[in-house]
């Protein structure tokens, strides 16, 4: 897998403008951290004042729709970011997935979009508890992956995929280092399945309860090319304790 470690702070529905000078202390700090990627999605409300704010981070969207414009009240076009400044969305979070009832289809649209707009995508996967505790997860992600990764001529550059087990996301709880090791393997054959050669080369990386703590153990895991990273993005202290566990490995 090619490519610096990825990491990226998903801020979802937190953030006023106060929330920039976190923007900005993370930028000024990535300054000393060449061999990581560091990004953060902040609301879409703050996009162009979080890129105007920083140099060196990306910036993306949290969701994006599928069409450039229209009817669509309260949406928000891949086109549309772009604008605005972002350079990737995350699509397919499962809090879209849950809350918003977006299917596979839904998600494979929006992927869509973003590539067709330029934009980088960060497609999230991820079985629940039940599925993990029924021994599905690796075909539930199987069937995500074939229903949501959008559909390009070889693997898109721009495309990296993150494993977010549901019952990982703002609980605490993690799985086991041999667990993460497996689904990431299983993720990349089915990505190899769909895309060929490419398919060897498109990031993945790990999201659930990523903090200072097991980060390093996480992001040392075969395959796993960095961390989407919910609650502990929100201050420039916690996100930055992972920014340096990423940039210590990569060092190495
Ligand atoms: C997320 O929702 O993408 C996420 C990884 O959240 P947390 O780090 O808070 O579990």
């Amino acid at each position: 897998m090619a490519g610096l470690p990825y990491i990226v702070g998903n801020w979802k529905m937190n953030g006023t403008r106060a929330m920039l000078n976190e923007a900005r202390a993370i930028d000024r700090a990535a300054a000393r951290f060449p061999k990581v990627q560091v990004a953060v999605a902040p609301p879409a409300t703050l996009i162009y004042r979080t890129r105007d704010a920083a140099d060196i981070i990306g910036v993306g969207g949290q969701d994006c729709h599928a069409q450039e414009s229209g009817a669509f009240t309260g949406d928000i076009s891949a086109v549309m970011l772009k604008d605005a400044g972002a350079d990737f969305t995350i699509v397919g979070h499962s809090e879209r997935r849950t809350i918003h009832g977006e299917t596979d289809a839904d998600v494979k649209a929006k992927a869509e979009a973003a590539l067709a707009a330029g934009l980088g995508v960060i497609l999230c996967v991820g079985e629940t508890e039940a599925q993990r505790d029924a021994g599905q997860a690796e075909a539930v992600v199987g069937a995500q992956l074939e229903g949501s990764c959008p559909q390009t001529d070889g693997a898109p550059e721009k495309l990296s995929v993150a494993y977010e087990p549901v019952w990982a996301i703002g609980t605490g709880r993690v799985p086991s280092v041999e667990d993460v090791a497996a689904m990431h393997k299983s993720i990349r054959d089915k990505l190899v399945a769909i895309y060929g050669e490419g398919g060897a080369e498109v990031r993945i990386l790990y999201g659930g309860s990523v903090k200072a703590d097991n980060a390093a153990e996480l992001l040392s895991v075969a395959e796993v090319g960095g961390a989407l990273v919910g609650g502990a993005s929100l201050t420039a202290e916690s996100f930055l304790s992972i920014v340096g566990a990423a940039a210590s490995l990569a060092a190495d």
